[in-house]
């Protein structure tokens, strides 16, 4: 048995692995093959259009949303919304305009410095009205190991938008409550903490994220946003990058990236069955449980260096070994038992579990049985 714990692409439901399977080849249609592969189907034809819409559908479901919000599957993954998302909203002929950011990791650092890219990159248009980006917390003093008091947090009343980044995958910290905005639109990078647990959808005037970590494989990225935001959107843009062209053609504007649209639909149907977020939240709160509490009594061999328990990931567990030289041992020896992908970020080194929708409880477990042979071997 092997359990993986990689960030992204990551462990998926096997159940929903071994539908795609079985239909791969021939289709099934209700019940009935079809001939050919869905992946040799036209994305114009019936037989896609309803998988395609009913991916969408269910996405609305479980996110607990109406039809003031529109869901778009677009390829580019997150990075492309780096970029999608100053162009649409931070571009402006009409009025100048400001975007806040929170820089709480890797992740916000990196749409940040996208959306500098994109207002440098036109600020010789002089069609175009002066705008800003404002960072209104920077975690980096604390090596972003923690994050902000939501309350503490004031926003200029000029901004066009508030982006946050729900989980950041490297640093292993996650919002637990978001700030409350007011009428200023929240904008969320939620790429690996989408459909993990209940939160109020409806803060938000849009989400997005990558689907390879919770809801699917790589190669489609879900993006929800509020309609009336959506109309807000400068237009004047190439065909993909404008949030309108997808929107007025339902994300069928151009060939969407059908097989990963297919597994998404298997992924969200199988979150549905097993009883939505709210049965998802349990189990991923048990595993994280589990596994902090595992480091937080190992007497000191290992250590989460998120020392603020409140925002502590439940979806990627940092942690490291107390006699840093252990680590490469450490990540040999858990491959050799089936335990695969513990290797930290590259950027902070260390060890990671990732712990998505799609772990099982008994994966936790035999991580934890193994980090206690290790530490006993080698405390
Ligand atoms: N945001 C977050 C929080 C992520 O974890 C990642 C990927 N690890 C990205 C953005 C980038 O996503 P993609 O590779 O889909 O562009």
């Amino acid at each position: 048995m092997i359990y993986n714990f990689s960030a992204g692409p990551a462990t998926v439901y096997k159940e929903a692995l071994s539908e795609v399977q079985e239909s791969f080849l021939d289709f099934m249609h209700h019940g009935a093959h079809i001939g050919y592969s869905l992946v040799e189907s036209s994305h114009r034809s019936a037989i896609y259009d309803e998988l395609h819409n009913n991916a969408i559908n269910i996405l609305k479901t479980l996110l607990g949303l109406d039809d003031t919000y529109t869901v778009l599957l677009l390829a580019g993954g997150a990075s492309l919304q780096f970029a999608m998302l100053p162009y649409n909203f931070l571009l402006s002929s009409s009025k100048p305009t400001l975007a806040s950011y929170y820089k709480t990791g890797a992740w916000a650092n990196t749409a940040i410095r996208n959306a500098n890219t994109v207002l440098t990159s036109h600020q010789n248009n002089t069609d175009l009205q002066n705008a800003e980006i404002d960072i209104v917390y920077d975690g980096s003093p604390h090596n972003f190991t923690t994050l902000p008091d939501t309350k503490e947090i004031s926003f200029n009343e000029h901004s066009t938008y508030v982006h946050l980044t729900s989980n950041e995958t490297i640093e292993g910290i996650q919002w637990k409550t978001f700030p409350d905005t007011g009428t200023i639109p929240l904008v969320a990078d939620m790429s690996s903490d989408i459909l993990s647990r209940r939160i109020s959808t409806k803060q938000f005037s849009l989400m997005y994220a990558g689907a390879q970590k919770n809801i699917g494989i790589a190669g489609v990225t879900v993006v929800i946003i509020k309609n009336e935001f959506l109309n807000s959107a400068y237009t004047q843009l190439p065909d993909y990058l404008s949030y309108q062209v997808h929107a007025n053609k339902n994300s069928l504007f151009n060939t969407p990236p059908v097989f990963s649209i297919w597994v998404l639909e298997r992924v969200l149907n199988h979150i549905q069955s097993l009883g939505g977020v709210s049965a998802v939240e349990a189990l991923n709160t048990q595993k994280a449980d589990t596994l902090y509490d595992f480091i937080d009594q190992s007497n000191g061999f290992y250590y989460s260096p998120v020392q603020d328990k409140a925002v502590r990931s439940c979806m990627n567990v940092v942690f490291k070994i107390h006699d840093e030289s252990l680590e490469p041992i450490f990540i040999k020896q858990a491959t050799q038992e089936g335990l695969v992908g513990l290797k930290g970020h590259r950027s902070v080194g260390g060890l990671r579990a990732s712990i998505y929708n799609a772990m099982s409880l008994e994966g936790v477990q035999a991580l934890c049985s193994f980090m206690n042979m290790f530490a006993s071997q080698h405390g």
